[in-house]
Order: structure tokens, then sequence, then C-alpha cells
């Protein structure tokens, strides 16, 4: 079966600055992946290119996702047709609550009407298993959430969604060790619930990946794709870093 998603030799940047520089990556269905790279590597820059950010401009290469290409899309044709992003550093918004923000955008991808009752019902029983007080359902997005807070608010907003593809920037960083737990059993829920779902998640942090049963690591150096393996790579990164990569690679 055709992959879910496949990117091919992609160049992308801001305005004379470019930042990918030529990513071949692939992704079949219902697979779990991991994208490593130091800081400044280009990782949320991919991230960000494959929900149309427009401030990034793509100027090469190619992007399928369930074999359509991806960037003749505009960003809210991205989110209808699958996609999701949970961001590295959320943003508040003051005047919609959380629980509005996530049936209107549940609303909006799936171009039907969400029942108020049963939508209430669902969403419950996800900030329970996230160990979210249901006041904040009521809250206005993030607005005054602490940094674990917020990212509960993602994965919520991730097992309330269900997209095809979740592609999840260190939802992780930033968090004590229980905060991790949490996000990382919301992570493995929603591939349970979604085992035909996929996952590409940036991370510095093994701990949210033990929960995981990760297909398949991808690791990115300055603008492009100088390693893949599987789930070993996490470990040989960790002991040696990423410059030793580089020296492998020659
Ligand atoms: P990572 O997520 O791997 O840490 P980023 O994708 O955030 O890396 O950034 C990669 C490089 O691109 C960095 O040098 C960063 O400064 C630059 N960059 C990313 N976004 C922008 C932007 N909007 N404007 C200018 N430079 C950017
Ligand atoms: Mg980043």
């Amino acid at each position: 079966m055709a992959e879910l998603l496949t990117i091919k030799n992609l160049r992308a940047g801001v305005e004379d600055k470019e930042i990918l520089k030529g990513i071949d990556l692939s992704l079949g269905r219902g697979e779990v992946h991991v994208l490593l790279g130091p800081n400044g590597s280009g990782k949320s820059t991919l991230m960000n290119v494959l929900l149309g950010h427009p401030k990034y401009q793509v100027t090469e290469g190619a992007i399928e996702f369930e074999g359509e290409d991806l960037l003749e899309k505009a960003a809210y044709e991205r989110a209808r047709a699958g996609l999701f992003l949970s961001f590295q550093s959320p943003e508040e918004i003051p005047g919609i609550t959380l629980e509005n923000m996530i049936r209107t955008a549940k609303q909006a991808v799936t171009g039907e009407k969400v029942k108020l009752l049963p939508f209430r019902k669902a969403l419950k029983a996800a900030m329970e298993e996230l160990q979210m007080s249901p006041e904040y359902a009521q809250r206005y997005l993030n607005v005054g959430f602490s940094g674990g807070e917020k990212k509960r608010a993602e994965i919520l907003q991730l097992l309330m969604l269900s997209p095809k593809l979740a592609l999840l920037d260190e939802t992780d960083s930033g968090l004590d060790v229980d905060a991790v737990q949490v996000v990382s059993a919301g992570v493995a829920r929603f591939q349970q619930e979604n085992p035909d779902s996929s996952v590409l998640i940036i991370t510095h942090n093994t701990r949210i990946l033990e929960k995981l049963k990760v297909d398949k690591v991808h690791v990115l150096m300055e603008g492009k794709v100088i390693e893949e393996g599987g789930p070993e790579l996490i470990a040989s990164v960790n002991d040696h870093g990423f410059t030793h990569l580089l020296d492998a690679e020659g």
C-alpha cells in the first residue's frame, strides 16, 4: 500500500534563507517515527512546512499525503485532510474556551456539526485520562496555563480530533517527569484508539518514547536527513551525540 506521507527532495526556507536542503522522508500508515536533530537543524521548520505555515516558502520538491499533492493545499485544507500539529510553544488565545476551540476545530475538520452533549462527555473522559481538571474546558485557551497544562491541552486536541497524521513538536519539552508520563500515555492512547493513524514526533526526551512502539528514526542535521534507522538509533544518539553520525558519514 502507498505510504501515508512522502516527502521528496524538499527545499524550503524563509525569505532568502534556505533551511531545509533536500529532505526525503516517508512514513506509512499506523507507524510512529521519531525525528531527532540538534537545535536549529530545521525540525520545527519541517513541521511548519508540512502544515502550510505561510511564513515558509517551498522552493523545490514535493510532498504527497495519501497520494495527493499537499503543497497545493491551504493550511485549513491540510487540517481537513487529516494533519495535526502540536506546537512547540502553544499560543494563548483569550476569548475562546478550550472546549469551544476543540469543538469548532472538530466541526471544521469533519465538516459536520458536533453535538454538544456527546462531545462534552468525550471531552470529559479524555481530560480525565490526561489528569486535567474539568474546569479547564471552560477556561480561555492556554491563558494562564502552566507549561505542562498547555502541553496536556495539545494532547487533548490530538485525542479529540483523531487526525491521520499527528506531528508532535517537542510536546514533552519543559515538562517534569510526571507530566511527561501523562503526555506519553496520551500519545500511546491516541495510537491505540487510531491504529491506522501515524505519528511523527520530535523529542529530546526518550522517556516519552517508552510507551510507544517506534518504527523508524530520522536524524536531521543542517536541513538534511543524515541518518535513518530503527529505534536503536535513539540510544546511539543519546550515548554519542549527533556529530559522530556526521563523522561516520565521512
Ligand atoms: P529546530 O526546530 O530543529 O531547532 P528550526 O526549524 O526552528 O530548528 O530552525 C532552523 C533554522 O531556521 C534556525 O537557524 C532558525 O533560526 C531558522 N528559522 C526558523 N524559522 C525561522 C523564521 N521564521 N525566520 C527566520 N529564521 C528562522
Ligand atoms: Mg524546534
